[in-house]
């Protein structure tokens, strides 16, 4: 399954939440500043309100890359202003750290939609640059509008909560993606994409911990090889022995469905399936001679060709002191029992 898309609905859905939190905040703005007739500030904002506003159709054309760099220079531009503007002491400042963070998150996102035209290193500097020139300006020139120490703690508070709400948001959601991306990476690597089932890489990881594992006992491999599969691709062409595949794949999964064994796909026109059905070793022979019939039993159709085939099926059981390899060389030496014996076998 492809989950760019999943990706893409986060990253979309991420960028309307900043362009509104940002157009709500300022809107916030622009009426305390009417209020304190801190003119200069207040039309800034007007500027702001309308570029979030341009913002919301640069989403709806998926514009993502430009409404990035427009929200990024307008929150350079509005903060330096209103660092300069109000002094150090309301914090403005303390944004341009915030939006580091929000950089970074834009950097993942745009990656990870396979726009790698967005320079977050250099964005991030460019912040840096602007905060340390904000602190030496504010240290040398007393700001433009003076405003009581009340006011100016409050929109400390304001523009503080807003920065660290935005940090918690992009770094959980950040953290979200990657795990997500990760699960997803994980995911496809152990899955066959032909069949859809766990793969020989799923098989051996899980081999490994249920192996290490002292209580481990009742455990069963079974190698399954469909019979002259070379002849069903030579006669009926490679897609109908994909079809073939596929079939035999859904027909294991049916009989596994409800046992504790799992169907996977070793590789080629081989399966394994392994688990327990109990230490019941008849149990174990009427699942695996179950399978064997319903497979020789089974009139596959792929357009106008109408043809049977057969599987054999080597088992073994692990015995303690027995070594992974040896376990898995066991099931395959009785696949072979039971090919040089005619096929269509299933061999303890
Ligand atoms: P046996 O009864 O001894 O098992 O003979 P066989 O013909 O089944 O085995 P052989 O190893 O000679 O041929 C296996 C064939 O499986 C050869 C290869 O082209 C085919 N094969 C492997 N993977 C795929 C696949 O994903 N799709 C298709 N269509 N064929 C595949
Ligand atoms: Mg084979
Ligand atoms: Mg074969």
């Amino acid at each position: 399954m492809n989950k760019e898309p999943q990706n893409h609905t986060t990253i979309h859905k991420s960028a309307l939440a900043v362009v509104t939190a940002f157009l709500a905040v300022h809107t916030c703005l622009l009426l305390i500043f009417s209020v304190l007739h801190i003119i200069l500030m207040a039309v800034v904002n007007v500027f702001s309100i309308l570029t979030y506003i341009y913002t919301f159709y640069l989403l709806r054309k998926e514009k993502l890359l430009l409404l990035a760099y427009i929200t990024y220079i307008e929150v350079l531009i509005h903060m330096s202003l209103a660092t300069v503007c109000l002094g150090w002491g309301c914090g403005f400042q303390n944004c341009f750290l915030g939006m580091i963070i929000l950089v970074f998150y834009t950097e993942y996102a745009m990656l990870s939609t396979k726009n790698n035209a967005f320079h977050g290193v250099k964005l991030a500097f460019i912040y840096f640059i602007a905060y340390i020139l904000c602190a030496v300006f504010t240290r040398i020139f007393p700001p433009f509008y003076r405003i009581n120490e009340n006011l100016e703690f409050t929109l400390m508070l304001l523009v503080s909560s807003v920065t660290f709400l935005l940090c918690i948001f992009f770094m959980s959601l950040l953290v979200y993606l990657s795990m997500r991306s990760t699960k997803n990476l994980s995911h496809t690597a152990q899955t066959d994409a032909l069949t859809g089932l766990p793969n020989r890489h799923y098989l051996t990881n899980n081999l490994d911990a249920i192996y290490t594992n002292p209580e481990m006992k009742d455990y069963w491999i079974t190698i399954a090889d469909i019979d002259n599969f070379k002849s069903i691709n030579d006669t009926y062409g490679h897609n109908c022995g994909d079809y073939v595949l596929k079939t035999i794949s859904q027909l294991l999964q049916e009989h596994c469905k409800k046992t504790g064994i799992t169907p996977c796909r070793w590789g080629g026109e081989e399966f394994v399936l392994f688990g327990s059905v109990g230490n019941n070793r008849l149990a174990q022979i009427n699942f695996l001679e179950d399978i064997r019939k319903d497979v020789e039993n089974y009139h596959f159709e792929y357009g106008e060709d109408k043809f049977r085939l057969t599987i054999t099926l080597g088992t073994a059981i692990c015995n303690m002191g027995q070594s992974l390899d040896e376990w898995v060389n066991l099931a395959d030496k009785k696949l072979y029992v039971g090919k040089y014996n005619g096929k269509n076998k299933v061999v303890f």
